[in-house]
């Protein structure tokens, strides 16, 4: 029996891997549900258009800012069941970091942006594998998940590794602002500039009516028709097959390995448990997975290093207003991708994800106005803005260092920023690389509202454990096994030796794919 700890996104695909080379597989997971009382709900307002919502329905399924225009957490149908801690794990004292673990069903696939890139062989050149090494893996999990992406420029960088591409449907301000990209587009490429249309996991249509996007503009809240990939409609789709076992409720604590077998200690409604098989796979994100590992391993007071991709948010307003934009039918998650590969900024990869109008904007931009946006002409701000979130390759960013420490209740796992001037640095060229380019865009970077935000705020972090060819202590192997283990496969971000700055998901689900399908090889040598 092969056991694989997490339903999120690492933890299925490795799951899906062994699953189809034949093996037992046995997932134990927290696997906090969302509420019945907002499940109904969901359900109520995926059968009706957004013109039915009634106001009740609206307010109480989205997440709302707080007075001082933050967005506390991204919400998933008014619910921070995705960041509620597991009852008796090894507590997390995050300190000031906005940064959260998940014990969800799906993980923080409840409430990511579906954002979609693999990573770019110069950006991993210090990994102990190529992109190769991963290309059959990311053909594998994209047969997991919808993608939704077109066939643009974005491909001369990150091949689309699917032939099965939903055509997202780009708001009108995407499209004014796409058509100038592509008129500017021979400049663009000598200032190190790829753009195109986002890449995202979502499934824009179904079979019925009722199962495809009606354009609702509720992305940023959790998706009533549930069109938003997250690792728990895998899981479904396993468990209809048959061929996986789904243990919930079970907090891993500990592993240890004896001889030819594997135990994980755990515990179901505080009650001590244990799980015995071939190999165990730690899917538990990167925060549990650490504590999962020093636990084990029983290195209290002995800090790592987890690397963070640099999380930077600025408003870029375009010259040309498009009208009406908050009548429009749209989608609010990412709407274009813009990748800069500039020697004066960075040797690496910077990824910007541009985002239109959405109801959390407008929010923002009222809060800011007061009684001001009474009188204000929308069109003329809301059709212009737009906001760029972008991210840094992990070589220019802050971390957090992770330490075991004891206390009165068992061990806790304390997390503490370390900022970075480098980030900050690199962060102001990307600033003035944008208003270089203001001209070509046609749009102008507001640098005032620049935000430079904590280590962890991207949730694109890891490399606790990184990988190595020849690992030695405080690190792993290629299939994620930390030095002096054999049995134990740590299959999430935490074995990733830097973070590049295109998103992560897509890569974490290749390489805990790679790794379930090699380890199965192993013991299928062994065997002949
Ligand atoms: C707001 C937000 C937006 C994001 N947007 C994007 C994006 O657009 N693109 C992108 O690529 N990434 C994005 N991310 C990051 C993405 O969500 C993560 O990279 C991804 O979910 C990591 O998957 P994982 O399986 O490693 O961990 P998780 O998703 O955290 O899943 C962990 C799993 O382990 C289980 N678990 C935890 N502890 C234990 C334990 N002790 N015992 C048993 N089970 C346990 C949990 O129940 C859960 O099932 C975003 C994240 C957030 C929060």
């Amino acid at each position: 029996m092969y056991y694989v700890i997490g339903s999120g996104p690492a933890g299925i695909a490795a799951a899906a891997a062994l699953i189809s080379a034949g093996s037992e597989v046995t997932l134990l997971d927290v696997g906090i549900e969302l509420d019945e009382e907002r499940e109904v709900r969901r359900q109520r307002m995926a059968t009706r258009d957004a013109s039915e919502w009634t106001e009740e329905e609206i307010s109480s399924s989205r997440a709302h800012l707080e007075i001082n225009g933050e967005l506390e957490a991204k919400l998933c149908h008014g619910s921070d069941h995705a960041y509620k801690p597991a009852p008796s794990a090894t507590r997390i004292d995050y300190g000031s970091l906005a940064v959260r673990s998940s014990a969800a069903k799906g993980g923080l696939s409840n409430v990511w942006g579906a954002a979609l890139l693999p990573f770019h062989q110069n950006d991993t050149l210090d990994w102990p594998i190529t992109m190769s090494d991963l290309s059959d893996s990311y053909r594998a999990v994209l047969q997991l998940i919808p993608v939704a992406g077109m066939q643009d420029d974005l491909r001369r960088l990150f091949p689309l590794y699917t032939e099965r591409l939903h055509r997202p449907r780009i708001s009108a301000q995407a499209e004014s602002l796409l058509a100038d990209l592509t008129r500017n587009r021979a400049e663009l490429s000598r200032c190190g500039v790829t753009f195109g249309s986002a890449r995202l996991a979502v499934r824009f249509s179904g079979a019925s009516p009722s199962d495809s996007c009606n354009f609702c503009g509720h992305c940023m809240h959790g998706c009533p028709r549930d069109l938003i990939y997250s690792s728990r409609h895998t899981l479904s789709e396993l468990l209809a097959s048959g061929k996986l076992k789904y243990v919930p409720k079970v907090v891993a604590q500990m592993i240890s390995e004896q001889g030819s077998r594997v135990t994980v200690m755990a515990s179901v409604n505080g009650c001590p448990v244990q799980f015995s098989g071939e190999r165990v796979f730690i899917g538990a994100g990167v925060f549990n997975s650490t504590a999962i590992l020093l636990r084990s391993l029983g290195w209290h007071d002995r800090p790592v290093q987890i690397s963070d991709s640099q999380y930077f948010v600025f408003p870029l307003l375009r010259v040309r207003a498009s009208s009406h934009v908050d009548k429009e039918r749209l989608h609010t998650l990412a709407q274009v991708f813009l990748e800069i590969l500039a020697p004066a900024i960075s040797p690496y990869l910077v990824h910007l994800q541009i985002y239109g109008f959405n109801d959390l904007l407008a929010d923002l931009v009222k809060l800011r106005l007061k009684a001001l946006w009474k009188f204000f002409p929308r069109d003329a701000l809301l059709g212009r803005l737009l906001v760029v979130q972008g991210f840094l390759h992990s070589g220019h960013s802050g971390h957090i260092t992770a330490t075991l420490r004891r206390s009165a209740e068992g061990s806790v796992l304390r997390l503490e920023p370390v900022e970075s001037s480098d980030a900050r640095d690199r962060v102001g060229r990307v600033i003035q690389h944008m208003r270089r380019l203001s001209k070509s865009t046609r749009a102008v970077p507001l640098a005032s509202a620049l935000r430079i935000m904590q280590p962890g705020r991207s949730f694109h972090c890891g490399g606790s454990f990184p990988m190595s060819r020849s690992p030695h202590d405080g690190q792993t192997d290629i299939l994620g096994r930390p030095f002096g283990l054999n049995r134990t496969h740590v299959i999430d971000a935490t074995v990733f030796p830097s973070i590049p700055a295109t998103t992560i998901t897509q890569t974490v689900m290749a390489n805990a794919y790679r790794i379930a399908s090699q380890s199965v090889g192993l013991d299928q040598f062994h065997q002949v």
